[in-house]
């Protein structure tokens, strides 16, 4: 079984990466989601070891001296990182992993792992974003305020992603990630193994 990929999924709080991801897992069995620890706090209806795995400070400290984090990252007063451990396993197992992670952790990865596949997810608008920030509620003015301007710093970014992804149709926007992933898994130099195989037995049966 081939291995499965690291996919980075970014974008402005508000763009509905969370819905795009649970959609994908839903419709599609060969991903798997990695689960972030963070020091910021529980909102309404989280879960621990589902939607983060919560630490304190000194906790997640502890984390980054002992190697155990893929990357991490500050955002907004908070630390953000990704359990190395997990990934490892369902890479090995030809899981593709998803991480729903901000900018400068995309990009720590990026240059550790090259072979990794950076998505941003775009609204269609501004407008549309400020709507979707105010609508979901949980936040407050500052935090949305502090959250978009958070956005102007990280569209200065976007170049750097391999995929500029458009939510506008959640259907479509699920679809066509699916298709950048598929495409991406059949790239020659992802397929070494496969090409050299061939080229072997072709070599032995029918070479010169
Ligand atoms: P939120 O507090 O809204 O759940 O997340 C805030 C930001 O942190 C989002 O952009 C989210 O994608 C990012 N984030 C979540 N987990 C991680 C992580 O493990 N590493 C990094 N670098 N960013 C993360």
């Amino acid at each position: 079984m081939s291995r499965g990929i690291i996919t980075v999924l970014s974008g402005f709080a508000g763009t509905g990466k969370g819905t795009v991801v649970r959609e994908l897992l839903k419709r599609h069995s060969e991903y798997a989601l990695s689960v972030s620890a963070t020091t910021r706090s529980p909102r309404e209806g989280e879960q621990e070891g589902v939607s983060y795995f919560f630490k304190t400070k000194k906790e997640f400290e502890e984390m980054i001296r002992n190697d155990q984090l893929l990357e991490y990252a500050q955002y907004v007063d908070n630390y953000y990182g990704t359990p190395l451990a997990y990934v490892n396993e369902q890479l090995e197992a030809g899981k593709n992993v998803l991480l729903e992670i901000e900018i400068q952790g995309a990009l720590q990865i990026k240059e550790k792992y090259p072979e990794t596949v950076l998505v941003f997810l775009t609204p269609p608008s501004l407008e549309e974003l400020e709507r979707r920030l105010t609508g979901r509620g949980t936040e407050t003015p500052e935090i949305i305020r502090e959250r978009l301007k958070r956005a102007a710093e990280e569209s200065r970014g976007m170049e750097k992603y391999d995929y500029i992804l458009v939510n506008d149709d959640l259907d479509t926007c699920v679809e066509q990630f699916h298709h950048i992933i598929e495409t991406v898994r059949c790239e020659a130099s992802r397929n070494s193994d496969r090409i050299t195989q061939i080229q072997k037995s072709l070599a032995e049966k029918y070479g010169n």
